[in-house]
């Protein structure tokens, strides 16, 4: 896509970080600044959660898998002492470790269920509602009859997407009878397409990278009169509905007796692609913990798209190609080469830093997340998990630490890692992840591989 024509302007040590391909922890200077206005606001992320809950009665009809939660799209929060005991750097005095466990979100699979299911349900409204088929206050049962069907196979919905937005908008967009189009860049996974097709979803493959799928799916829906075009990129319905899991980790943090406060620092973990989603959570979170929570993000030694953006300090884009790096990765969730230009800036007053993951720690981190807690994930998913040790145990984090005084109150902290996509990935594959983190981990210490 947009390429600069010059580098952009980043400190010479910080290029040789990034052009190493060693894993660091960037600490974002901009944390605290006032947020620019973007129009979006927690007006936004309320409207979201409201549609998701009228909608509940619909996704439950829709999706056996939903019934149990009526409807509810969440995911557990879960104590993971043995995952601690095996990763953890210092002996246990950093506080508690938790994974969110969006990998086994239902339907989608992945952390993209509540943006991607969002947006459809948003434009299933906005055309019922158009066409009398519902009222403002109804339920939104009725958008599952055939006479919904039948007026939303007018209507085409596509996307862009490495793979799982493909999933949660295809499948959704599937169920209530649009027609729906997945554009894949040629690094989605095989077993990604197969199963979108089994479901109705048409996948268009492009041979170029995230950005180029996103391109191409852009310019044919929008030359298509009942063309709707999620957009990735700049989408705020996504962004909204993403946000809304930070209400229900803190419904899940209270249950748990976890205070967030001056004292009980809350740190969260996030994979980090285009930064819809973990940007949508990080500032449904910051709305309801201020200066009390601490979010980070993960991302690929060759593909940090929201470090580079950040470290710039521009409006103008930057991608990971203008600083040396290829944007590949065994992460094919987190492979993108330029951060989403709605989120970044809103990140730029909000991130607390960004540290970067190898291939190698995806794979170890994987492996033990499967010995020790019996999860299993995609690679993108495992960034997290070296994200406490980054901050307890690296110059970088005892760095942040003390600018922010937190050292005193670590004992008292929650470290909430975002575990992001895994529960449909077939077991074959499944089984080779394990067996390549099997292999890393019998090869070296762990030390080598973790600050
Ligand atoms: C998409 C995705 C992410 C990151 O979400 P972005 O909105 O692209 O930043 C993280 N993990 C997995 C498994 C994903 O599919």
């Amino acid at each position: 896509m947009s390429k600069t024509p010059s580098r952009p302007a980043l400190p010479t040590r910080l290029l040789g970080q990034l052009q190493s391909r060693q894993p660091f922890l960037w600490l974002n200077p901009g944390l605290g600044d006032a947020l620019p206005e973007t129009g979006i606001g927690l007006a936004e992320v309320d409207a979201a959660q409201a549609r998701l809950a009228r909608c509940a009665g619909l996704l439950g009809s829709l999706f056996p898998e939903l019934a149990v939660s009526r409807g509810a799209i969440e995911s557990a929060l879960l104590r993971t002492a043995n995952l601690q005991r095996a990763m953890s750097s210092v002996a246990a005095c950093d506080g508690v470790w938790f994974v969110k466990a969006d990998h086994a979100l239902p339907v989608a699979g992945s952390i993209k269920a509540r943006g991607g299911f969002h947006e459809v349900l948003a434009l299933a409204e906005s055309i019922a509602l158009r066409e009398g088929l519902i009222g403002a206050d109804d339920d939104r049962l009725p958008l599952a009859s055939a006479e919904a069907r039948a007026l939303f196979a007018r209507y085409k919905v596509a996307v862009g997407s490495t793979g799982n937005l493909g999933m949660s908008i295809g499948l959704m967009a599937a169920a209530l009878g649009f027609r729906a189009e997945v554009h894949m860049s040629s690094d989605a996974r095989e077993w990604k397409k197969t199963r979108l097709r089994r479901h109705g979803v048409t996948v268009v493959e492009h041979d170029g990278d995230y950005a180029a799928a996103v391109a191409a799916g852009r310019e044919q829906a929008l030359a298509d009169p009942h063309g709707y075009f999620v957009d990735d990129e700049h989408s705020p319905l996504l962004f909204a509905g993403y946000a809304v899991a930070a209400r229900g980790l803190a419904a899940q943090l209270a249950a748990a007796g976890r205070i967030v406060d001056a004292d009980h620092p809350l740190f969260v973990y996030l994979p980090c692609g285009v930064g819809g989603a973990p940007g949508g959570i990080t500032f449904g979170l910051k709305a309801l913990f201020g200066d009390h929570v601490h979010c980070f993000f993960a991302e690929p030694v060759a593909s940090p798209c929201m470090l580079v953006q950040l470290a710039a300090g521009c409006e103008q884009p930057v991608s990971v190609y203008d600083v040396g790096l290829d944007n590949r990765t065994e992460a094919d969730g987190l492979a993108v080469g330029q951060a989403s230009p709605l989120v970044s800036p809103l990140m730029a007053a909000q991130l607390s830093g960004v540290f970067t993951v190898s291939d190698q720690q995806l794979y170890i981190s994987l492996f033990r997340l499967a010995q020790s807690e019996g999860i299993a994930l995609e690679p993108s998913a495992a960034a997290g998990v070296p994200g406490p040790n980054w901050l307890t145990a690296s110059a970088a984090g005892h760095d942040y630490l003390g600018r922010h005084g937190l050292e005193r109150v670590l004992h008292n902290a929650t470290h909430v890692i975002w575990t992001t996509g895994g529960s449909l990935v077939p077991r074959q594959e499944l089984q080779r992840f394990q067996a390549e983190g099997l292999r890393l981990c019998a090869k070296r210490p762990q030390s080598e591989y973790f600050p």
